[in-house]
């Protein structure tokens, strides 16, 4: 590649909002015949909001203090849905000590000296703790992501909140599938959740339930039988998919890991434009050939 080439497709990229972080890698975009999502912020909006709160044994506004107290030390969306809901009730914060992520499952810590989590029905099932499964079944069915407060092993309550699917996100699905590119979903939430926005996209392939150190072996299973993936995500979660797949895109408003890590970064102000997998391949071509 000769430097004029490569201020080219730097300036042609910069105009349509793709920044160009490693050529070779961009150069694979016109082979891609799978794009991966990522689901939380990059089909959905990323913005959660409570809907429901299921109480057990505690008050719903006893159990919303807990998760509140809690998930003030999360980055995670569900943990902004949660704070923004306990900051406008202008919640008591507890004491929270020993604040720990247990990795795609959820949290841990203790709240005024009791030990306490907030965790996914995965979670709920392998430590076979029972709880209410039509209710809970009812929510997912509805698209909700819901997480279970435990305190001292003892359920309290579960928490559902709901994310907004992009219209655009349906549109990028429909230009791949007219262009024969086939897009999967790869997400950690729950398989129900995951069909809910996989069915409002169109979406060919949904892969749910996968914990944060699969997702990049899932990208490389996919590529042994044959597929040519480029991958989009967001989040410190999604660093190591980005980096596996042929062409790793990280989205403008992403997390510094995952824009380190990618081989493009694209910084529209919308996350996905239906015109992107269209835009990375065309580019790919004319620059390349
Ligand atoms: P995604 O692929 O959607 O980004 P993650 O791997 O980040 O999913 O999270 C997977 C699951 O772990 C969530 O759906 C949720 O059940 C649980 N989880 C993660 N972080 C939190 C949190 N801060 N509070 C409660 N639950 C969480
Ligand atoms: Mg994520």
């Amino acid at each position: 590649a000769t430097p004029l080439v490569t201020a080219v497709s730097t300036s042609i990229g910069a105009k349509h909002g793709l920044l160009i972080r490693n050529r070779a890698a961009f150069e694979n975009a016109r082979k891609i015949n799978s794009i991966v999502f990522d689901k939380t912020g990059t089909l959905t909006e990323g913005e959660f909001g409570i809907t429901d709160i299921h109480e057990v044994s505690a008050t719903k506004d006893g159990l919303l203090t807990i998760a509140y107290s809690v998930e003030l030390n999360s980055e995670h969306p569900i943990a902004r849905g949660i704070v923004k809901e306990g900051s406008k009730k202008s919640l008591e914060r507890l004491e929270v000590t020993d604040y720990q992520n247990i990795t795609g499952e959820g949290l841990m810590a203790k709240v005024r000296g009791r030990d306490t989590r907030i965790v996914s029905p995965g979670y709920m099932r392998s430590k076979n703790i029972s709880f209410d499964v039509e209710t809970y079944e009812r929510l997912a069915q509805e698209g909700k992501t819901v997480v279970f407060v435990l305190e001292e092993e003892k359920l309290l309550g579960f928490i559902a909140l709901s994310d907004i699917v992009r219209d655009s996100a349906k549109e990028a699905v429909e230009t791949l599938r007219s262009m024969d590119v086939e897009s999967i979903m790869l997400t950690g939430d729950n398989k129900r959740v995951a069909a809910y926005v996989g069915e409002s996209v169109g979406i060919d392939k949904v892969i749910a339930e996968v914990l944060p150190q699969e997702k990049a072996s899932k990208i490389e299973e996919l590529q042994a039988k044959g597929r040519i993936i480029g991958m989009t995500g967001d989040g410190v979660n999604d660093a190591p998919s980005l980096a596996a797949a042929d062409l790793g895109i990280a989205i403008g408003a992403g997390t510094d890991v995952a824009i380190e890590t990618a081989g493009v970064l694209y910084n529209q102000g919308i996350i996905i434009s239906p015109a992107l997998g269209a835009i990375l391949m065309s580019l790919s071509t004319i620059i390349v050939s």
